[in-house]
């Protein structure tokens, strides 16, 4: 194997790495880490460091590292056919099964499957199916795609316009006139002390209606959420959110897309974050826990009422012109079948949702009484601790970001793989859903240690 000074110095003179600071890599100032392999919650790297990665990679290895099961499958789709397109009418054994698997699962107004590559390139597809059909339905000038501040819905143009995120449009000229944002549902970030929560979903879906009126009815295609916010903070919906925001949307015709490539396929302790918060969406965007990563895979599932509009379509206008060449990627498909078995036969959906309720209350009671930390939260296997000046006001620090910065670094120094979230003092923990109560004590004392190297 290729030594670890000269990978080091290919990697800063050849890679161009995705979120980065690209001066800052260059020059050495951020370092860089090369990771040679994993098991379990573990990973492993080249400098010898055996690190519990409490965040799964970017949420994703849902399944923990290293599973047999998934690698074998792929393997064995690789002997035997790695690749063939499925434009017009093309599949393989592994798609075709996938798909099954993957309506088996979701709620039972939903449709079909269409396979992408990640999350970014299916909340794009949303946005064309949604274009599509209103322009079927002969309603040309209903377009526009409301989200939500705080919102993460991926990096492209549309999806990055989507995202509520400032980072991912400064200097990249986004958002796109066709996305408009509303409030985030951050009940703790929110401004009037005397809310309760039922009444901040009710200011939400409030300010959403204005929004609405303000734009035209008319012009709202859909609205984008995740069922909880996750780049955006880790942040589950406050009381009532989901069903006063479905109020709004029905009362003007606007679809919901449900945005789970965090939550699919079980992270909240359900299979979907829509059976978790009683949502009705048109369309769920999966990635991330579909194949757990092990191969890239993302997918729309459609509801019945926008299939019937699809089909009606392409039968006025031809076929549906739209498709990747790696659309349902039979190595991508062959990991999602034994990727999905996998998480029935070591139950992870209950084990996440138990798991998750234990690792919370060993977080409060162990870290929540400190004078900086303002709330822990979460929701089964995503969860968040956030950090404020002053806890009665809920006042931020200066400078915000930099304490969530340094105290991920003081727990990777722990040996635990945490996730500092933008926009916020917030530490942010999404492990694999195979994780132990004893791999959670872990993560849970080495923050606690954290917190009295930087905080005291
Ligand atoms: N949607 C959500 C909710 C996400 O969290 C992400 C990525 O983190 C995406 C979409 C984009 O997925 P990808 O990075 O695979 O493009």
């Amino acid at each position: 194997m290729t030594d670890i000074n000269t990978l080091e110095s290919w990697d800063r003179e050849n890679f161009f790495h995705p979120s980065t600071h690209l001066a800052g890599f260059a020059r050495g100032d951020v370092p860089n880490r090369v990771v040679t392999g994993g098991k379990g919650v573990y990973i492993d790297d080249m400098n010898g460091n055996t690190l519990l990665d409490a965040f799964a990679g970017l949420y994703c290895v849902n399944v923990g590292y290293g599973q047999q099961k998934v690698i074998d499958a792929i393997s064995k789709q690789a002997n035997e056919l790695a690749y063939y397109h499925a434009y017009v009418g093309h599949g393989t054994e592994a798609s075709i099964t996938l798909s099954k698997m993957i309506l088996d699962r979701a709620p039972a107004h939903m449709s079909k499957v269409y396979f992408g590559l990640s999350g970014s390139d299916a909340n794009e597809t949303n946005v064309k199916l949604v274009w599509y059909y209103n322009n079927v339905l002969g309603r040309p000038q209903k377009k526009k795609i409301i989200s939500r501040w705080r919102g993460y819905h991926g990096s492209g143009l549309v999806t990055g316009s989507l995202t509520g995120l400032h980072l991912f449009h400064k200097q990249f000229d986004l958002p796109l006139s066709q996305v408009v944002h509303t409030e985030a549902p951050y009940y703790y970030g929110r401004q009037d002390d005397n809310m309760s929560e039922e009444e901040f979903s009710a200011h939400c879906a409030n300010e959403l209606e204005k929004l609405i009126e303000v734009e035209g009815a008319d012009t709202i295609a859909a609205f984008i959420g995740e069922p909880a916010l996750g780049t955006g903070g880790l942040i589950p919906p406050p009381k009532g959110y989901w069903e006063a925001i479905q109020k709004v949307l029905n009362k003007y015709d606007i679809l919901l897309i449900a945005d789970e490539v965090v939550t699919g396929f079980g992270r909240l302790g359900t299979m979907f974050g829509s059976e978790h918060y009683g949502l009705k969406p048109d369309i769920i965007t999966i990635a991330k826990g579909l194949t757990s990563a092990y191969a890239p895979l993302s997918g729309s599932i459609v509801a019945d009422k926008v299939w019937k509009v699809l089909e009606q379509g392409t039968d006025e206008f031809g076929a549906f012109g739209h498709g990747w060449t790696y659309s349902a990627h039979p190595i991508g498909a062959a990991a999602g079948v034994a990727n999905l078995e996998l998480v029935d036969e070591l139950n992870l959906v209950a084990n996440a949702g138990e798991t998750g309720a234990y690792f919370k209350q060993a977080l409060i009671e162990a870290v929540g009484s400190h004078k900086n930390v303002g709330q822990v939260r979460g929701e089964g296997l995503l969860v968040a601790v956030e950090f404020v000046e002053d806890k009665a006001s809920r006042k931020r620090f200066d400078n915000v970001g930099a304490l969530g910065g340094k105290l991920a670094a003081a727990l990777l120094a722990r040996g635990v793989i945490s996730r500092a979230m933008p926009q916020g003092d917030i530490l942010g923990f999404a492990p694999p859903l195979c994780i132990s109560k004893e791999e959670c004590d872990k993560v849970v004392s080495a923050l606690h240690s954290a917190i009295e190297e930087i905080l005291g």
